[in-house]
């Protein structure tokens, strides 16, 4: 019989009726979790809570011991779950090392981590079809999907935060200790070059675009930078959190300089993002949300009003192209 952690639609339903994946073996991998039917970008694949959280530990010496202590007190199939995962490790101190291999942080910028019976069983790609993300409210890291994945397509999640190709290598390895042959490590010479131009391209505009004397300063230069960054995102396939990351700042570009109906439209296009890949609770659509009504109960609104304008102004009847025109300050 298929336990939980085998197949799954939310952790530990565990029935097979409804699952959207299950665990197989993967060559080159170990073991991995493939798609049983086609799932929709924004469908959540499963939500896990962690078996084992990394503040359990005390001291850097006692680590081992600590995490022996907080595993024996977890159910035998938790237990179980732990120590099946993968160890890029072996040898001593093989409790850290699981920790080490498959640990997530609770939330960006967390110095807790957690293991995961399911969500540290997904593999990396560097071009993922699932994306996880900690939410606070559940206590549990859910994964959705971001791209259409196709039934019997394994799923992956990225362990990286992007990079050209020798970047993301290096990283993995340092990290995690293997190397990737996802589909856009494996492509042609000629077509890796051009992605890895696209990438660092990428890096040099979303570094300008962050630069609050730029933003300050010469707000027109930061939108058109903007608009060809979220191109070349488009062009590379990149569907991850840097596209609503790049609305986001633009959000606060128009806020900044009093153009309360772009600001509150790019609001808009980041939650709508941010919901399609961390749910209808995810905290930062919470977060956001209220700016799409009122742009100026952000901290950042008018510093100037060299833009202003009201939230009526949103242009209704425009075609998709249209609209992408007038959000981005080009001649409609
Ligand atoms: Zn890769």
């Amino acid at each position: 019989m298929a336990s939980s952690i085998e197949t799954g639609a939310d952790t530990g339903s565990g029935t097979a009726a409804t699952a959207l994946w299950r665990l197989e073996t993967i060559p080159g991998k170990g073991k991995g979790l493939v798609a049983t039917g086609d799932i929709s970008p924004g469908t959540l694949i499963l939500s896990d809570a962690p078996l084992i959280t990394t503040d359990v530990i005390k001291s850097i010496e006692s680590t081992e011991q600590d995490l022996a202590r907080a595993l024996k007190a977890l159910p035998k199939e938790s237990q179980r779950a732990y120590l099946s995962l993968h160890n890029n490790y072996p040898g001593k101190n093989p409790l850290s090392n699981i920790v080490r291999s498959n640990g997530y942080p609770l939330g960006p910028g967390s110095d807790v981590g957690g293991v995961f019976a399911n969500v540290s069983r997904i593999n990396h790609s560097c071009r993922p079809n699932a994306k996880h993300s900690w939410n606070p409210t559940l206590q549990k890291q859910t994964v959705y999907a971001i791209r259409p994945i196709a039934a019997g397509e394994e799923l992956s999640l990225s362990y990286l935060s992007g990079g050209t190709y020798s970047e993301r290598q290096e990283q993995l390895k340092n990290l995690f200790g293997f190397s990737c042959a996802c589909e856009l490590c494996t492509l042609p010479p000629d077509d890796r070059r051009a992605s890895d131009n696209r990438i660092r391209r990428a890096q040099k505009l979303n570094e300008s675009i962050g630069d609050w004397d730029k933003c300050r300063y010469s707000p027109a230069q930061v939108l058109r930078q903007g608009r060809e960054l979220m191109a070349l995102y488009r062009e590379e396939g990149i569907v991850d959190d840097h596209l609503p990351n790049l609305y986001y700042d633009i959000f606060q570009v128009c806020n900044m300089h009093g153009d309360q109906a772009r600001a509150s439209a790019f609001a808009s296009k980041y939650c709508e993002l941010k919901r399609l890949s961390e749910g209808p609770e995810s905290a930062n659509v919470r977060e956001a949300m209220p700016y799409v009504a009122d742009p100026r109960k952000h901290k950042g609104f008018g510093k100037t009003q060299d833009w202003k304008t009201d939230l009526d102004q949103i242009p209704k009847g425009l075609d998709d192209e249209d609209f992408e025109k007038w959000l981005w300050r080009e001649k409609v």
